[in-house]
This record gives structure tokens, sequence and C-alpha cells, in this order.
């Protein structure tokens, strides 16, 4: 079946044309969509019109399958699509508003040793729409609606999936959740986490989207990268940081690297020097993160002390670099844990 969420203004006002409607009609039907409403309770078109779209169109793509809450007041969704696949999001509540971590892919190819959402492989692309539709629905429970009245306010694409994989449904949602006509989130609150695909990142920085991009590199080495990441057997890290550099020089905003501290792996004195060396010379940031430790996965997580010991070798190189907070590790926070917990059961 196919999704209204999927669809953009034009999208609809063609609709509209063929079904012999006027086309203000899209206008009112995106007006619902934006609203995260199903089709079954839209108040403003003819019962006839009603009828027609829900012959073709799923009511709602997704719908709320279990939610967790974290002790720092982190919420973790788990979504059951239409197929009845399971996607995640997490909900962070900041001081300016909400930000909502959203998935991509249902599972994903890229094999990263440290990751959850890739045990079972990719299962599926998502749509635009349903990545807007994550996006919609978790506005509409914390009582968002559009524009200036929205809930959410910042999106990161680190959810399940890799986002430059999904090339032209990631660049169609973008569009959709950031235009005037949508829920209007400006593309500036909105990162992009990619592995490293570098034609992808330099596709990426022509479309003329001021979003943040986000690479996890996790490894100043390409061998030991490799070791953790298998998308490092394709592209070096040299190739990555020229594509990083080329985005900032079209996009004009800062590169942030992810770095996921793992015990033993790449949390050396060596490693920290080495990321200080290729990563000068253009305006960055640094994530650091301990690893959330999977239970599937033999690999171990650094402790305080170390990230702050890490942290401090690279300030001292001049890198600036934050620690990032470990998000709800007791609810299976990283990416794919609640998933597999699920579809294990
Ligand atoms: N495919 C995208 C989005 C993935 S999730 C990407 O690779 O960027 C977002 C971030 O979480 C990535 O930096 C990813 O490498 C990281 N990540 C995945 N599993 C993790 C874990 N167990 N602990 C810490 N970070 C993890």
């Amino acid at each position: 079946m196919e999704i209204l969420q999927d669809y953009s203004l034009e999208e609809l006002k063609a609709l509209m044309e063929e079904y012999g409607e006027k086309p203000f009609r899209a206008k009112q039907i995106l007006d619902n969509v934006n609203l995260g409403k199903s089709i079954s309770s839209y108040s403003n078109i003819s019962a006839e019109l009603k009828e027609k779209l829900l012959s073709r169109f799923a009511d709602f793509p997704l719908k709320i399958h279990t939610e967790q809450v974290s002790r720092d007041g982190t919420r973790k969704f788990a979504y059951e699509l239409s197929d009845g696949n399971i996607i995640e999001g997490v909900l962070l509540e900041y001081k300016y508003g909400f930000s909502l971590c959203v998935s991509t892919q249902v599972g994903c190819r890229m094999g990263c040793k440290f990751c959850a959402s890739t045990l079972n492989g990719l299962v599926r692309n998502l749509t635009a729409g349903e990545i807007l539709s994550q996006v919609l629905l978790v506005n509409a429970l914390l009582g968002g609606k559009a524009g200036k009245l929205r809930k959410v306010t910042n999106i990161v694409l680190m959810g399940s999936g890799e986002p430059l994989d999904n090339y032209d449904n990631v660049v169609k949602f973008l569009h959709l959740v950031s235009s005037k006509d949508g829920l209007n989130v400006s593309p500036r609150n909105i990162s992009v986490s990619t592995c490293g695909i570098v034609p992808n990142i330099r596709k990426l920085a022509d479309e003329k989207l001021p979003i943040i991009l986000t690479i996890s590199l996790h490894a100043p080495f390409d061998e030991l990268r490799k070791s953790i990441m298998p998308i490092a057997n394709k592209y070096s890290i040299r190739e990555i940081i020229d594509a990083a550099k080329f985005y900032f020089e079209k996009v004009g905003r800062r590169v942030v690297f992810e770095y996921a501290l793992i015990k033993g792996v790449n949390d050396s004195f060596d490693c920290a020097k080495q990321l200080a060396l290729i990563l000068r010379g253009f305006p960055l940031h640094v994530n650091l993160i301990p690893l959330n430790e999977v239970k599937e996965r033999e690999l171990k997580t650094v402790n305080r002390k170390n990230a702050e010991q890490f942290a401090e070798w690279l300030t001292n190189m001049k890198i600036s670099v934050t620690i990032r907070r470990t998000m709800a590790d007791d609810i299976d926070g990283a990416c794919g844990q609640l998933r597999n917990k699920i579809e294990n059961n």
C-alpha cells in the first residue's frame, strides 16, 4: 500500500487532479498529515474522498509497539510498520525543545562490529514518508503541530540504518520535513550520520541543504578501521576527510566526527595523536561516545576516566571535542538493541 506521507504538496495536487477534486483539497490533506493524523480521522474532507484515499493508502504508516523510559528521561520507541517490521527511535528533551533520533532502514548492511542494528543485515529501505511518519507520530504525541507549534525541533538520522545507503528516500525526507508546507523543521537542526559513503557525502553537499553532516570515524588508522567497520575496505580515511572538507566548503557547516571509544581497540594515546593529525585544517568537532556494550558483541567500553583522558589529549592538540553522554544505556539505548530484543522474543 502507498502512504500519503510520501507526498509533497505538489504531488498531492496532482493526485487531487487525478481524482477530479479541487486543488485546495491537497493543502487540507497535508494539514492533516502534518498533525500526524490517520486518514480515517480526517474531518475536513468528504466521506467519499476518504473512502477513495483509504482504498489506496495506509491509514497511517506505523504505530508505537513499545515504549521505554530511561532514568534520565530519555524515551525510546519501537515502532511497528505496516508490514510488521520493527524500527526504533529515541527522544531527548533539551532546554529548547525535543530532539528525535529516526531510523532510515529496517536493519543495515554496513556490518559495523560494535553495532546492534546490523546483526541480521538489511531487511529493507524505509520510504521518505516512513521516515517522516516517525517525526509526525512523536510530534503529535507531544501535542505538537506544524511550523512554530511543533514540539520536535531537532532531528538526528542516527537510528537503525545507513542514511546514505538509502540516499534518494533520505533526501526526499529532508525536503519534506523542512518544507514550509510541512513541519518546517530547520535543516540547520537536522544531523545526518554516515559511516562514510564517500560519493554520497559529496552528492549531499550539492543538495544545498544546510544540515549537519556527522561522520562515524571510530578509528584514525585504515587497518584498524577495517577491523571494526567493513565500509573501510571501500573508502580510505583520506577519501573521507577530503569529502568532509568538500562538504564544509560547499555547505559552510563544520563537520562532526563520531568516535566510539572501545577499550583496548581505539583508546590509546597513539590513536588520539593520529586522530588530531588527520583532522587538522578545517572546522570540525569530535564527539566521543563511550561504547554502548551490545550483548551479542565482544567489544568492551571505556570508563569515564579513560574517556576524559582521551578528550584531554585531543584538546591539548587543539581539537574541539566533547564526550557525549551515554544515552539511556539502561533501556537498550544503542542502535538496534531494542528491536533485537523484540524480534528475539
Ligand atoms: N549508519 C549511520 C548511523 C548509525 S547510528 C552511521 O554509521 O553513522 C549513530 C552512531 O552510533 C554512529 O556513529 C554509530 O557508529 C554509533 N554506534 C552504533 N552502535 C554503537 C554502540 N554500540 N556504541 C556506541 N556507538 C554506537
